[in-house]
């Protein structure tokens, strides 16, 4: 008998953010395939009877191609096993999820979707910006900028009302090419826009920029998310110091093991190097 395969949302990094739905189909899981961006947290959910594959890409690595991912799937939903496939944020958002249900339609494989919560709406609630704003913004665009150092500069919309809000995945380090083609599309050079690493996780960090200074924006740990529009004014953030101590306060727990070491091998004082 073959079994069903989960094409499920991690959500964007901080395992609270899973839904309940989705917690319930990894603990019963057998086989776990997962993207690079699905954090140890939320794998360590997994019983440890359940095989679990990183199929994701990181620079630098072989990894899967979907090729190779559409038919793990397929062959292990043939299977009698509960099968998921996780992804980072939504499955259906820049995650290829549907070529893997096409796949799996073709096999005659049972599927069933899990939503998660994509990067854009974690981005946003970090650094509170309202996506959408009465008078500011009615419209929302979710773009994704990978291929335009591939000179595919028709993935952007030719024209962009300034009373969009617009989210760019993937946006990559090139600020300048990116803040040409927003201005391309019509916004002002003066639009704020914001740069969100590592959303809801404990590293976040959030920048805050206009389109004509993102050139000089800091190149912040992936994976990062650009906001741009006129809401981006309304973000509310802690600042780079207080992000800079949240940083620090998570090694203070280290530090108390490393000096409990320490005197449990009887070393009391670290002496001072000599000159
Ligand atoms: N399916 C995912 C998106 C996959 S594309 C989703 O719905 O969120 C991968 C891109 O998502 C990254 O390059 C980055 O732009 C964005 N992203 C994912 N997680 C993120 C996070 N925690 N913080 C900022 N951006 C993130």
């Amino acid at each position: 008998m073959a079994g069903k395969v989960y094409l499920v949302g991690a959500g964007p990094g901080d395992p609270e953010l899973l839904t309940l739905k989705a917690l319930r189909v990894l603990r019963a899981a057998d086989v776990v395939l997962h993207d690079e961006l699905v954090r140890p947290q939320i794998l360590s959910l997994v019983p440890s009877s359940a095989q679990i594959h990183n199929v994701g890409k990181r620079c630098g690595r072989k990894s899967a191609t979907q090729a190779e991912i559409n038919a793990l799937l397929v062959n292990y939903g043939l299977l009698d096993l509960q099968v998921v496939r996780l992804k980072g944020g939504d499955p259906l958002i820049f995650g290829r999820g549907g070529e893997e249900i096409e796949a799996l339609r073709k096999a005659n494989l049972d599927v069933e979707v899990i939503p998660g919560v994509t990067a854009a709406l974690g981005a946003a609630a970090a650094a509170q910006i309202p996506l959408t704003h009465r008078g500011l913004s009615s419209s929302l665009i979710f773009i994704t900028n990978h291929h335009s150092s591939a000179a595919t500069t028709s993935d952007w919309p030719a024209s962009i009302s300034p009373t969009a809000t617009v989210v760019v995945y993937m946006p990559g380090y090139a600020y300048a090419a990116t803040a040409h083609q927003l201005v391309a599309a019509g916004l002002k050079a003066s639009t704020p826009c914001a740069i969100i690493s590592q959303a809801t996780r404990s590293e976040e960090k959030v920048y805050i920029t206009t389109i004509e200074e993102l050139r000089s924006a800091p190149r912040l740990a992936a994976p990062t998310l650009l906001i741009v529009g006129e809401v981006v004014r309304l973000a509310e953030y802690p600042s780079l110091h207080d992000q800079v101590l949240t940083r620090i306060e998570e090694f203070l727990p280290l530090v108390a093991q490393l000096e409990s070491f320490a005197q449990s091998q009887g070393i009391t004082e670290v002496s001072e190097r000599p000159e």
